[in-house]
Order: C-alpha cells, then structure tokens, then sequence
C-alpha cells in the first residue's frame, strides 16, 4: 500500500475535489522542465493513455486535454454533435444541467429529464422520455456531485441505445473511484478531470471514446477549434498534443496512476467504497440524514442534510477555521441545507476519523448533540464490512 498519509494536509481537502496530492505526485510535479514534442513526451503519453484506458474500461483512445473536467465536457459534445439535433440531458442537480448547458450553448434542441435531486433517474421514465421524440444523445453524470447521487449508467447506456441515441457521460468525480465500463456498458463518449480520484491538481481533462463512436463524431458539425477530439486523436497518435501540453501535470499524471497500479485498481474501489460506508454509517449515528437515496449513494461524495436550525455555510466555516479541515456545503437550492464530505483519492480512515471528529465538533458547538466516538465506531465497522 503506497504511503501518502506521511504527512496529512492543513488543510485537509474533504471537499469533492480538488483533492489531497500523494507524495510521488507532489514530487513529480517539481521536476525539472522538458520539451512538449520530444521522446519523453511521446513515453508519458502511451504510458497514461494506457493507464486511462484501464480505468475507464476501454480499448478505445483516450484524448488528455489540458483544461479543467468542464472542458472535456466540452469536448464531448462539440466533438460528436451537430446544432439543431435534439439531446436528452438527465438532470438531477448542478452537473446534469450543466451538460445540458452545454449543449444548448452549441445549438442543440435540449430537452431535460428532471430528476428529483437526491434520487437516481429510473431508467423507464427515461425510456419513456426516449420515446417522445427522435434523440441523437443523452447527456448524463455517471455520479452527481452536487447530491451525492450515481445514477445507474449502464441502464441509462441501454436505454438510450434502444432508442438509437448515443450516450454522454460525466465521469469527472468517480472516475479512479469506482468502476467505470465504457466498453462493457457501451458508453460512447466518457469525460473526467484531473483534480478529483486521480489525486492531481486541477488541469487536465480526459475524454475516452469508445472504437465504435468516432465515426459519429465525422458528421458532428458543432463549432469547435482548441477541444476538437478528432484532431487531437491524430496528434495522440504520432505521441503529441495539438496545442501546447501541461507538462508537469502529464508527468505527475504518470505518478499517480503508478501510484493507483500500486495499490491495484479493486483495492482502490473497495477503499473508496468502504470510505463512503464509513462517512454514511457515522452520519447515521449522528442523527443526521443523508441526501442521497439508499441504493444510488456515490462512493465518492455523501451529501447530508444539515440539521434542523444549523446553516451548512457556517458548520462548513466552523470545520474549516476551527479544525483545518474543509468539506463543502451545498449548491444552488441546496445552499445551507446540506453539506457534502468528498472522500476521493488518497482518503483513508485516518482522514475520515480527522473529519468526523471536526464535524462532531462542530455540529455540538452549533447546537446539535452527537457522540464523535460513536460516531467513530459506527465508521469502522462499516468500513471494514464495506457496507453502507
Ligand atoms: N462534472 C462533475 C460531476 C463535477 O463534479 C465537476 C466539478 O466539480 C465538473 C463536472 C466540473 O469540473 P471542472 O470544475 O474541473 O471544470
């Protein structure tokens, strides 16, 4: 197991990213200066194509952009669509919309699939949506980061098969966290970022796209210049870039998916998953109620709701000013109602205890009673059983 909790942060990063950084990336990222087009550029490339590759459950390529995860959603869109053609985005908080957004911006007819926030999308309201009309894509967010919620993916990608749409998926918060099976589910375009699971700062966006979808994307008439995935992948191809790379990130990127191969990819889920157990189960002992319905809660993001009388705003200034530990409150609507624990990347129990004892802390001394060694408890025995 790699030792990157030789020194935990102050502040820890409890937020749903960016995330805390293993020592090897830190390292990595100081290293000296090199030359975008040269050899070195050319090995770091196939060796985080392939890295990515893994973790997005494909053989197909997988463009490395240099912005943040909104651009590789972007991309996504502008790469395989055309203004005018009709898209389906299911949206169930900030994300989803946002793809929707996105599309719109670019001239597609945007109809959206409204999803209760804190609820999965059924997978037969959505065929039922399908049926309305003639959809080129759904747009979806495997795990919505403003509820905690993943929506059920692989059901999603059939549905809109079935119907003769091609899907789109956000994967910028679980992808390094939890499965991701583009080929298997059939996901034809997969987009995520740097700064979450994959424990880098913020910069680089990856797009993974399925063998099969990018004969869709010679038709897509979108406007697109610096995010084109086609000219990108021909760059990819010859081990370059089309435009100017972020060097140090592409290097620490290749840390941190050694880092990742290290650990072994399961391991790396299971943790993920038994970090999310833990943070529910002492919520739960906490008296607190989480967001997100059972059966659809993220591995990577446990929403809660703040209790009666307590703001979220100020229970999350309270962790951060008194504890050095920072998580986040809520977006939009969900500003002072509840408040969101990203246990994403490097996470591990140390780091999860450190957060609910702040948190109980802070809930006592903001009027809520609760129990941090119960709390504590009620963590490790679910993390260790793995179960929420
Ligand atoms: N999609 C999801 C699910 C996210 O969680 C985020 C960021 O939190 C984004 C997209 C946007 O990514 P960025 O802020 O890197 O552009």
């Amino acid at each position: 197991m790699p030792d990157d909790q030789a020194e935990q942060p102050d502040p820890l990063l409890m937020i749903p990213g960016p995330t805390n950084l293993p020592c090897e990336v830190r390292e990595a990222l100081s290293g000296p200066g090199f030359y975008h087009r040269g050899e070195r550029m050319a090995e770091l490339l196939r060796r985080c194509t392939d890295g990515l590759r893994q973790l997005m459950g494909t053989r197909g390529d997988v463009i490395t952009l240099t912005s943040s995860g909104t651009g590789a959603l972007e991309a996504a869109i502008t790469s395989f669509l055309s203004p005018g053609e009709r898209v389906l985005a299911v949206e169930g908080g900030k994300f989803g919309e946002r793809l929707g957004e996105i599309a719109r911006c670019f001239g597609a007819d945007v109809q959206a699939l409204a999803v209760e926030p804190g609820r999965a999308v059924d997978p037969e309201d959505l065929r039922r949506a399908l049926r309305d009309a003639d959809y080129a894509a759904v747009l979806c967010a495997f795990n919505e980061t403003s509820t905690g919620v993943m929506h059920p993916i692989a059901s999603v990608s059939d549905a809109a098969h079935d119907a003769g749409a091609m899907v789109i998926v956000d994967t910028v918060s679980c992808l390094g966290g939890c499965p991701v099976l583009t080929d298997e589910w059939a996901l034809d375009v997969v987009a995520a970022g740097s700064q979450k699971c994959l424990m880098l700062p913020p910069g680089l966006a990856f797009v993974g796209v399925r063998d099969d979808a990018w004969q869709r994307s010679e038709s897509a008439t979108m406007p697109r210049y610096y995010f084109d995935l086609q000219k990108a992948r021909e760059s990819l191809h010859r081990g370059q870039t089309p435009y100017t790379p972020a060097t140090s990130l592409i290097a620490a990127l290749a840390a941190a998916l050694d880092h990742i191969e290290a650990e072994g990819l399961q391991n790396v889920f299971r943790r993920h998953a038994a970090m999310a157990a833990g943070v529910c189960a002492a919520m739960q002992a906490a008296g607190l109620k989480l967001f997100a319905q059972e059966g659809a809660r993220s591995p990577t993001v446990t929403a809660v709701r703040s209790p009666e009388g307590i703001d979220s705003v100020e229970l999350v200034a309270w962790l951060r000013e008194n504890r050095g530990v920072l998580i986040s409150g809520g977006q939009g609507d969900l500003k002072g109602r509840i408040f969101r624990i990203g246990h994403m990347g490097t996470v591990r129990l140390a780091e999860v205890e450190r957060t609910l004892r702040a948190l109980a802390d802070g809930l006592n001394a903001l009027g809520h009673t609760c129990d941090a060694d119960e709390m504590l408890v009620a963590a490790r025995e679910a993390a260790s059983s793995g179960e929420g």
